[in-house]
């Protein structure tokens, strides 16, 4: 794929990048290399005075900034914005948290015959962040802000579509003041990944994107014994059981489907209704998808903008039209507006098969699956016959049943009464091939230390 910024709202291509040489890329792990053993080093408050005036820095650039992202990827200028204040919320917050999330864990030291026993959190070193395009600023703080808190220096490989974003995040970091080289931006293609991954100075790997870009890193950092943590697609499952408030339900269920122009791994994307409540639910849901406007990403009314790539919006053609060529019942969307840019309308569908396609597989578009359930054993037996298992929502007022759905939803989130997001204070993952690792809060400032255990006797 080349390095370009495409507008995905006309198909026109803004600008190309060339890839770095393996010259230039030995530099950039030179410099990594030599800075990771200067910065762990340095103090909490001098990394955190940086992530500070990085947040600052982001508040400031704030309308530049989202105009690029929505120029690049198609989301619309206010999700842009709202990723952008985001990051900066993040970045403060890991500047004020991160000190107690990595003080030191004492033990007891009486019960192994020492005078002092504890758990010590250092930085790994060189950490290798191979990051999508779908949030390309908070995806990348999301791992900056602890990684660069806990004292680990990043390199970044950013999605090949949005070269700009990826290079601003360098600049932000440099600009911010952080030691020069803490943070560094790749332009390179997947490709130049493997032995990048492999070279002895780079200590571990996170990723965030597809399955296959999963298996591929995940294998490389096996056969390295490196650490490795991946957020990968999901096909979340929304609950909706009686008791539920429906037009609330049906209101989040639209914006956990269309958010990011339905590009999203922890957006809701099969709805799975109790029988009781299904007709009133699909009226209210169908209404609220049909009523979302899709158009020009950087108008202020715009709901949903294009999907980011010509190929995104085939491989979600295809599954809406494999579903329908197989008996699926359109009830809004499914068909494919004329003119320039890679649009595609909120749409929903039901009367899916499990011979169907998009029964299995992650839609990354404003497509939403509808499943009508005979009880809750049904709607739990139908929201874990996945792969995935990211995020996971559900609506009652029953405590019995969201105590239920708490323990057999098979997720790495279950959100109860609203839909699955990333809060930079609560951890981040999935199970089965959704991945595995934790982002953010103290399990995920951890995954990329040390946990050096230390007995003084
Ligand atoms: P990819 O997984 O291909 O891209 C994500 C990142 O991984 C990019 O930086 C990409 O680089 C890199 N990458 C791709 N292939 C490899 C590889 N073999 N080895 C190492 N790195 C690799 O996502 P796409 O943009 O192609 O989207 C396809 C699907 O991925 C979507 O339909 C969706 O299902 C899923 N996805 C999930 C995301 C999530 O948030 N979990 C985010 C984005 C996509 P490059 O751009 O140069 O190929």
């Amino acid at each position: 794929m080349a390095i370009a910024s495409t507008n995905p709202a006309t198909g026109e291509t803004i600008r190309e990048f060339d890839a770095l040489s393996d010259s230039e890329v030995e530099e950039k792990l030179a410099t990594a290399a030599r800075v990771a053993r200067e910065y762990r080093h340095t103090g909490f408050d001098e990394r955190a005075a940086g992530l500070r005036r990085a947040a600052d820095i982001l508040d400031a650039d704030t309308d530049t900034l989202a105009a690029t992202m929505t120029a690049e990827m198609g989301k619309t200028i206010a999700a842009a914005k709202a990723e952008i204040g985001k990051c900066a919320k993040g970045l403060r917050y890991y500047a004020d948290a991160a000190p107690a999330m990595l003080a030191d864990d004492i033990a007891d030291a009486d019960a192994v015959n020492a005078s002092r026993a504890l758990h010590r959190f250092q930085p790994l070193g060189v950490i290798l962040a191979v990051m999508p395009w779908n949030f390309p600023l908070w995806q990348v703080i999301r791992f900056a802000g602890p990684g660069l808190m806990a004292g680990n220096v990043g390199l970044l490989k950013h999605a090949s579509n949005v070269p700009q974003t990826a290079l601003y995040l360098e600049e932000l970091f440099r600009r911010a003041g952080l030691p020069e080289g803490v943070f560094q931006t790749l332009l390179i293609s997947s490709g130049q990944i493997e032995d990048i991954l492999k070279d002895p100075r780079v200590a571990a790997a996170t990723l965030t994107g597809s399955e296959g870009a999963g298996r591929a890193v995940g294998e490389t950092a096996g056969a390295q014994l490196k650490k490795v943590v991946l957020e990968l697609g999901g096909s979340d499952p929304f609950v909706v059981l009686p008791s539920a408030d429906l037009p609330a339900a049906a209101k989040t269920a639209t914006t956990a489907r269309c958010q990011n122009n339905g590009q999203s791994c922890i957006a809701a994307k099969r709805f799975i209704v109790h029988t009781d409540v299904y007709d009133e639910f699909a009226e209210l849901f169908v209404a609220e998808m049909a009523a979302q406007k899709v158009g020009d990403p950087t108008a202020d009314d715009t709901d949903i903008g294009p999907l980011a790539t010509e190929q995104g919006r085939t491989d979600v053609t295809d599954l809406v039209d494999d579903a329908v060529a197989k008996g699926a019942k359109v009830l809004t969307g499914g068909t494919v507006p004329d003119g320039p840019g890679w649009f595609y309308p909120p749409t929903v569908i039901s009367e899916i098969t499990t011979e169907m396609d998009i029964y299995g597989e992650e839609v990354f578009g404003p497509v939403a699956s509808l499943y009508r359930a005979t009880d809750i054993d049904d709607a739990l037996r139908i929201a874990n016959d996945t792969d995935f298992g990211l995020g996971s929502n559900v609506w009652t007022t029953d405590d019995a049943e969201i105590e239920r759905c708490i323990d057999e939803l098979e997720a790495g989130q279950v959100f109860v009464n609203g839909m699955t997001t990333s809060y930079p204070e609560i951890s981040f993952g999935g199970i089965k091939n959704s991945g595995h690792g934790r982002e953010l809060a103290t399990f995920g400032i951890r995954e990329f230390c040390n946990v050096k255990t230390v007995w003084v006797g």
